[in-house]
């Protein structure tokens, strides 16, 4: 694909890289830490995400934090819990939400749209073409009747008051199944969000921009295509955004994975999907036949989400980093306070793989509208 190099992280005073502690995180292909053995990089790890949790709740909270169900889809059970359950149920449910995040910074306040999916452009990744295929088509109406849309972007946004030109950044853990040309626009198309520019890691961008086979499944064809360079910010270490708000690095699920960290109200939440749900990053606690025997039997103290396993070290360091950074739950503190882009949720079709503890849709603060007086005194 023709694309030209988009600008780098550094174009934006907001986004500023958190240098001292990228080297202790995990970063693919990267060996320049001081660790000599896996288990040393393990808690070297760890102590940089305690370092990095003190430093941000030591700071100031985002103003606002919403996430809203989008789209539920199945998802076989053997990529979200790998071999970790015996239960034979093929596929469970994962619920896609749009995380709305507005901090101050020292331009105003600033919107952050995460997870935006655009549900037409995600039916078009090949994995979930096949799977819709067979029943017709995701939009087809037996896909319409199963699986009906649970939220949609702009709507949500038109009921908070918050205008489209006001979204100032998108961002996504990664870009399996996105499809940004409905929000950035194209050449000869403009997008949903005139202002807003997409935040993503060099490796994430460079994987949909020409994927290998073992990656193409998973990336819309076209999801990227023609989108101005203009609108991309690329990300070559783990930033801070304004007040209260950090995307980390955490690769592993794919190669130029990272994690939204917003604090709020309850603490730190961290985003990805590296792991599935609560149970994927607490399976000694879980209540999903076989994990707790998989975590016992094997010591790993969580369970992947393996659909590509780009690199599965990685991902394994990567998720002990989310859980440790963002802390136990104060709603159930056997779990972690981590709410996962792709959360597994109880469903029928799903026997027997109910999640033990899950978050649902969560609030907080009051959204920051164009007319609102916060919002106004800082423009
Ligand atoms: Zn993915």
């Amino acid at each position: 694909m023709d694309t030209p190099t988009p600008a780098r992280e550094s174009v934006d005073p907001v986004i500023r890289p958190i240098l001292d502690l990228d080297g202790a995180l995990p970063v693919a292909f990267d060996r320049s830490f001081d660790a000599p053995t896996p288990a040393d990089r393990l808690r070297q790890v760890k102590r940089a995400a305690h370092a990095l949790r003190e430093r941000l709740l030591s700071g100031p909270r985002v103003r606002y934090y919403g996430t809203f169900d989008l789209i539920r889809a199945p998802y076989p059970t053997r990529y979200a819990l790998r071999d970790a359950t015996w239960v034979p149920t093929p596929f469970v449910h994962i619920v896609n939400r749009l995380f709305v995040i507005q901090f101050n910074t020292p331009e105003g306040v600033k919107t952050l749209l995460a997870e935006p999916l655009d549900r037409e452009g995600n039916a078009q990744t090949p994995f979930f073409k096949r799977l819709g295929d067979s029943l017709g088509g995701a939009d087809g109406p037996l896909g319409r009747r199963l699986y009906p849309p649970l939220g949609d972007v702009l709507a949500l946004l038109r009921a908070l008051g918050i205008a489209p030109e006001d979204v100032a950044y998108i961002t996504y853990d990664h870009l399996h199944t996105q499809d940004i040309r409905k929000w950035l626009g194209t050449g000869d198309r403009p997008g949903a969000f005139p202002n807003a520019k997409l935040l993503v890691m060099r490796e994430e961008w460079d994987i949909a921009r020409d994927p290998l086979p073992i990656q193409r499944d998973w990336y819309p064809p076209q999801g990227i295509a023609g989108v101005p360079a203009e609108r991309v910010i690329l990300l070559d270490h783990s930033v801070t955004l304004g007040d209260g708000v950090a995307l980390v690095r955490t690769p592993g699920h794919t190669d130029g994975n990272h994690s939204i960290v917003a604090h709020t109200a309850e603490g730190l939440f961290v985003t990805s999907e590296n792991g599935v749900g609560a149970d994927a990053y607490a399976p000694t606690k879980s209540r999903i036949p076989g994990l707790r025997r998989y975590a016992k039997d094997t010591g790993m103290e969580v369970v992947l989400n393996g659909n590509t396993l780009e690199g599965s070290t990685e991902q394994y360091l990567s998720m002990i980093l989310e859980r440790e950074l963002a802390g136990a739950s104060v709603r159930n503190p056997d779990f972690y306070n981590i709410a996962n882009s792709s959360e597994m949720s109880a469903d029928w079709r799903s026997p027997g793989l109910d999640p033990t503890f899950t978050f649902g849709p969560l609030a907080f603060g009051t959204p920051v509208t164009r007319g609102g007086v916060a919002h106004g005194a800082a423009r």
